[in-house]
């Protein structure tokens, strides 16, 4: 994978100059027992949604810190990602009967991915569900497992969650995004905020040219208050309430709103929502619904940073990258109080958390009319993403664990 997909390099240097030069010293200190010893993380897609996107970052990061980490993307059929799809949506609560043949779907897959993938690094790292049975692969004794769930597992679709809990118990240690999401496991647990790299395509500073000449290639007019929410075309992230919202604020604020999102390879339900998107927002000019490739950073940065507001309206979610990214930028942000969101959103202080399309619409309202509280709430959101939700911090993060997990074995 490593080799496949470039992977950009910034000199851990570069990173100095934002965050002190003492933040890099530690992490090289934490780094040099590391040094070549082979760390292996896998996933289930390598572009599209907020894992790939973390991993695009955390693995050339790591090599700057010269540890012989690779990434590796499993892979699996449609009916593989529908069922993962289903799984997925029915950790976070939605109502799913899974069959037996779902079951086989899963376990046929990933004994596949263990006869193709490596799988020998000291230390492995399963990002998720998808590939959560390649432990099945674990030799007695030989290298150290950890799962990384990405997801809400406050509410899991029991017979998911039962199917899943054999595998998760089999690992070292499982990794959650928040205290709340995590289960009763007989494994360790560790906290591990999601992050985002100041630095990458998607986050650092743009020409102002450049950001004009993305609106114009879209049609934005950037004159005009731009509303924007940038995510997959997926129920969970309630693009068609968006929709609603919109349709209540453009009629107290002349707005546009830009529904932006490219796909996941792991995420087959995206043109049909899509579809449903389009149907809602029945060619209103000042609706502007973005296909974007799904590797465009720089199109996705652009847009955040032209935004007078981002949205997260998600129903469900894990963490929501986007909301970290548009804090960075400092927006103002107007998002659902579900998954990783509050953890970021602190109400009233780096952005405005909203529980409904009428809720979400008054927040709007609220910040458009008050624009100096939206520039406050942009300013403290990006000190708390700052503080909390950059790649470095996540880096030292995974540094220590590898430390630990050696140490207990
Ligand atoms: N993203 C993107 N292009 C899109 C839609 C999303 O690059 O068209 C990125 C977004 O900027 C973020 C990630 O994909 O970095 C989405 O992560 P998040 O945690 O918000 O949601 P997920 O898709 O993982 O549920």
């Amino acid at each position: 994978m490593s080799e496949t997909l470039a992977l950009s390099r910034i000199p851990l240097d570069d990173y100095a100059e934002l965050l002190g030069a003492g933040e890099i010293e530690e992490l090289r200190a934490l780094a040099k027992p590391l040094r070549g010893r082979s760390i292996e993380m896998i996933n289930s897609t390598a572009v599209g949604g907020g894992v790939a996107e973390i991993l695009n970052r955390l693995v050339p990061l790591a090599e700057e810190l010269e540890l012989n980490i690779k990434w590796d993307v499993m892979t699996g059929g449609e009916d593989f990602f529908e069922v993962t799809k289903s799984f997925h949506n029915a950790l976070h609560g939605a109502p799913y009967r899974a069959s037996p043949r779902d079951f086989e779907i899963f376990l046929a897959y990933n004994e596949r991915n263990r006869a193709t993938l490596p799988l020998d690094a000291e230390f492995m790292v399963i990002h998720d569900p998808q590939p959560a049975a390649l432990i099945d692969a674990r030799k007695p004794g030989a290298n150290h497992w950890a799962w990384r769930c990405h997801i809400d597992l406050s509410h899991p679709n029991r017979a998911v969650w039962d199917f899943l809990e054999k595998f998760v118990s089999r690992y070292d240690g499982a990794m959650f995004s928040s205290p709340e999401f995590s289960r009763q496991l007989p494994i360790p647990q560790y906290l591990f905020y999601p992050a985002i790299d100041p630095l990458s395509e998607k986050n650092q500073e743009l020409q102002p040219d450049f950001i004009a000449e993305v609106l114009k290639r879209y049609r934005i007019d950037p004159q005009r208050t731009i509303l924007t929410q940038i995510s997959r075309f997926d129920r969970l992230k309630d693009p068609v309430g968006v929709i609603r919202a919109f349709r209540i604020v453009k009629r107290y604020f002349d707005c546009q709103l830009v529904l932006a999102g490219g796909g996941a390879a792991d995420d087959p339900e995206g043109a049909v929502v899509l579809k449903e998107v389009l149907r809602e927002a029945d060619n209103d000019p000042d609706i502007k619904i973005l296909e974007l490739p799904t590797w465009a950073p720089l199109e996705v940065n652009a847009l955040q940073r032209a935004s007078t507001i981002v949205i997260q309206k998600s129903l469900r979610e894990g963490f929501g990258l986007t909301v970290s990214e548009a804090l960075w930028k400092k927006k103002p942000v107007v998002a659902s109080a579900v998954g990783g969101i509050p953890i970021q959103i602190i109400h009233k202080h780096t952005g405005l958390l909203s529980h409904s399309v009428e809720g979400t619409a008054y927040q709007i309202r609220f910040l458009l009319s008050h624009p100096e509280i939206a520039a406050k709430l942009g300013e403290h959101g990006h000190q708390h993403v700052k503080e909390n939700f950059l790649i470095t911090q996540k880096l030292k993060r995974y540094l220590t664990l590898f430390l630990t997990l050696a140490r207990a074995a």
